[in-house]
């Protein structure tokens, strides 16, 4: 029942963004996670973790960041199929989300246990094209739909001041940079 929320935002027959949950979930496989650039009214990242069959899914105005000392704030939004983690073009006008969607990282990761681990707070490996080691999930206790999302100090980390990821402007899935998705999916439409 969890996608309800996620169906009832959505007309499939004006988006391609997918519909249904096909993907069953299985015991032994890895767990997914995506990361997609939307180019939405506002543009954000949205960071998507696989959690029981879904996409548990937080929208990242910032996006995230390698620098430990920087705290993203990450809206929870409604969980998405597993589906979702590959899909890739535009959500049309008028259309929940309208704009360009990139697959910006991708690949699996691995919560961890912690000596301190509580409710509302998630540390994790993720092991993707960008994004790698260690981060945490932080909820707020003024707002549980907010929450923060920090790095942990390891060898991927970075100083805000040398690097950001954001500056990473690629698609995992094709290559492409929003505006050549957006052509490129303009003339597919045609
Ligand atoms: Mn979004």
């Amino acid at each position: 029942m969890t996608l309800n929320k996620y169906r009832q935002k959505r007309n499939f027959h004006l988006t391609s963004e997918p519909a249904d949950t096909t993907k069953k979930k299985s015991s032994h496989h890895t767990l997914h996670f995506v990361v997609q650039k939307h180019a939405a009214s506002h543009l954000h990242y949205d960071f998507r973790l696989e959690m029981n069959g879904v996409l548990k899914s937080w929208a990242v105005p910032k996006g995230p960041s390698l620098d430990p000392t920087i705290k993203r704030l990450a809206v929870q939004v409604e969980d998405h199929p597993l589906e979702y983690g590959e899909f890739e073009g535009i959500i049309p006008p008028g259309q929940y989300g309208q704009g360009t969607v990139m697959l910006w990282d991708e690949g699996n990761w691995i919560a961890e246990k912690t000596s301190h681990s509580t409710k509302g707070a998630l540390t994790f490996t993720l092991k993707g094209k960008k994004l790698k080691g260690l981060w945490k999930l932080i909820q707020m206790k003024s707002n549980p739909k907010n929450w923060l999302l920090i790095k942990i100090h390891d060898q991927y980390a970075r100083s805000a001041n040398e690097y950001e990821i954001t500056q990473e402007l690629t698609s995992v899935k094709s290559g492409q940079t929003l505006e050549e998705i957006t052509i490129f999916h303009q003339q597919q439409n045609k």
